[in-house]
């Protein structure tokens, strides 16, 4: 590319709404440009820096085996009705009417679109699993658009879906996805952690964030420096120490129940009726993850209560007031509205709703005859709080430190949540009919643009990983209008860089030297080659890479090795 074809647009001073570094940088170096609140042109320069991400990403997911698609922006409400969002999901997404008066949305996600189309095509289990995935724009009416592109109200994400026979192998897909994404994130260049997280208005069980470490990020992170825990404060709650959680008081029964999963299983190892007689919610810490088990009593637990409780707890180790709040319609700590009789107890490894039976917090055994105030503290309301650093990491390894980040990716367990309320389902092996289980998995593509300026800037601008940057090489020749032999080796140089596959951009605007650096210092391209006169007496450019200080003699002939 040449400058003076290109579309450069740099400017002294940012606007005055941009707050954060990356917002200033990206409205100064004319890769984004405003039209409304939250809506964004992405200009040429932006553009090149987002299809850089699109491609890795699409690299990698194709090579950890989905498949693209693109469903449309504009999609009609029917779909949303079906599973209940176009009532629920709130201000945040779009609804309007067509000529006919019909309602529509613009997409924010496409879980909907994306069962319809699998409910109509698969139905046997042969054709299972699929993973399905778009790059697409997406709109959120979001409260508080800000920091330009990295909270936008239309922005771009790569969504996928996938659709599974069974339980075990959605997890398998879960572990291959969350692989895919540290794939992509490394690639990227950013440095980034993935962390158990909430599952927020997508719903389903189990659920991580894949987060760039920023100080301007908008999540605080709860991790341990000494092991892999790692959480979204959001969802990393704990009880305050002020209640620590006491021996098991000798009025428990301890109950060997090996294997037991189900509450069936339970409740004939616990010599109770699982229909009648215990009302209560347990979560145990087995393996590691805690379970949920649902012991059915006299209230009712629908399925989409029951998945939120599965939301609540499992494979989560703390449920935040808010999830409490929304899956019973309670106050932690308060007997729910759904019938339940205990009282919903939370400590670092076991919450319990029950004065009956509870998770021993070790594989294959369970406590009866538990009473919370006997044998548990009653934590009030208060006592759950936000975990701070110093606080024992959960993992019983050490304390917790707290970083903050930017969430650029989250993957998420939906189970049964869409394929249920929409009826997706096939023939499995067995000839019955069967409802799919879920996975869904989502990045921001155009907040990773603001994401990866927020973690390499400096005074002077931008400094772009080499793999999104927008141009990786510039080539500064001085005096272009003056000097023949100076634009006859930049443009030979040039010639060459391409041919080698280098994406290198030639500023041959005849702009004064201090105007051309400036210009390519605040846009971020990682390498600058300056040819003059001088120089090309001996055969030799000046390169200096973004974050060097001094620049280099390299003889011209070996500028392109010297890049790759
Ligand atoms: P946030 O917590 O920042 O509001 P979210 O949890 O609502 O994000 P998801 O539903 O998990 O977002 O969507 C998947 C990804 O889409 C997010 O991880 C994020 O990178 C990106 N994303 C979400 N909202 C926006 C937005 N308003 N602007 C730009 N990117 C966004
Ligand atoms: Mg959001
Ligand atoms: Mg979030
Ligand atoms: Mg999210």
């Amino acid at each position: 590319m040449r400058a003076s074809q290109f579309y450069i647009s740099t400017l002294k001073e940012a606007p005055a709404d941009a707050e954060i570094v990356s917002h200033k940088l990206m409205m100064r170096a004319g890769f984004i440009k405003k039209l409304s609140a939250g809506i964004y042109n992405y200009m040429p320069m932006g553009l090149r820096v987002i299809r850089k991400i699109e491609n890795i990403i699409r690299e990698e997911m194709n090579r950890a085996g989905a498949v693209e698609l693109s469903m449309p922006i504009v999609q009609p409400a029917e779909l949303w009705q079906e599973t209940g969002r176009f009532d629920k999901m709130g201000d945040e997404l779009l609804r309007f009417k067509d000529r006919h008066q019909r309602d529509f949305v613009m997409q924010p996600t496409s879980e909907e679109v994306i069962t319809d189309i699998v409910r109509q095509d698969l139905r046997s289990y042969r054709q299972l699993p699929k993973n399905l995935y778009q790059i697409q724009t997406k709109f959120r009416d979001e409260r508080r658009p800000r920091f330009g592109i990295m909270r936008g109200r239309e922005f771009t994400m790569k969504d996928a879906y996938s659709f599974h026979k069974d339980f075990e192998d959605l997890k398998r897909e879960y572990q291959n996805m969350f692989g895919a994404y540290s794939s992509i994130f490394t690639r990227l260049g950013l440095e980034f952690r993935a962390v158990a997280a909430d599952t927020g208005a997508i719903g389903g069980t189990g659920s991580h964030e894949f987060h760039v470490i920023a100080e301007t990020g908008e999540d605080a992170i709860a991790y341990n420096p000494d092991s892999e825990y790692a959480a979204n404060v959001e969802l990393a709650e704990a009880v305050s120490p002020a209640t620590p959680r006491p021996a098991p008081s000798a009025a428990l029964t301890k109950i060997h129940t090996p294997g037991a999963k189900t509450i069936e299983q339970l409740a004939a190892f616990l010599k109770i009726d699982a229909n009648q007689t215990i009302k209560s919610v347990i979560v145990d810490g087995d393996e590691g993850v805690p379970v949920l088990l649902l012991l059915r009593g006299d209230h009712e637990l629908n399925e989409v209560k029951a998945s939120k409780l599965a939301g609540v707890f499992s494979p989560l180790r703390f449920a935040s007031p808010a999830t409490i709040r929304e899956a019973f319609g309670a106050e932690p700590g308060s007997i729910g509205p759904i019938g339940f009789q205990g009282k919903i107890y939370m400590d670092r490894s076991v919450a319990v709703m029950s004065d009956a039976v509870i998770g021993a917090n070790e594989n294959d055994y369970h406590y009866t005859g538990a009473n919370l105030g006997r044998d548990f503290p009653e934590p009030a309301v208060a006592d759950i709080r936000n975990v701070v650093a110093g606080d024992p990491s959960p993992d019983g390894k050490g304390t917790l430190a707290i970083c903050r980040g930017i969430e650029v990716g989250h993957i998420f367990q939906l189970r049964t949540r869409y394929s249920e309320a929409m009826g997706c389902k096939f023939i499995g092996e067995d000839g019955k009919e069967q409802v799919m289980e879920m996975g869904c998995y989502g990045v921001g593509v155009t907040r990773i643009m603001g994401a990866a300026i927020e973690q390499n800037f400096d005074e002077r601008g931008i400094i772009w990983p080499d793999a999104i940057a927008p141009f990786q090489i510039v080539i500064c020749p001085m005096g272009w209008s003056r000097s023949e032999a100076v634009r006859e080796a930049a443009t030979s140089l040039y010639t060459e860089l391409r041919a080698a596959g280098i994406d290198a951009i030639l500023d041959d605007r005849d702009e004064r030297p201090g105007v051309m650096f400036a210009d390519w210092e605040l846009i971020g391209v990682p390498h600058r080659v300056v040819i003059g006169d001088r120089g090309l007496k001996e055969g030799q450019a000046e390169y200096q890479g973004r974050r060097e200080t001094e620049a280099t003699k390299v003889p011209v002939a070996e500028i392109a090795a010297f890049i790759k």
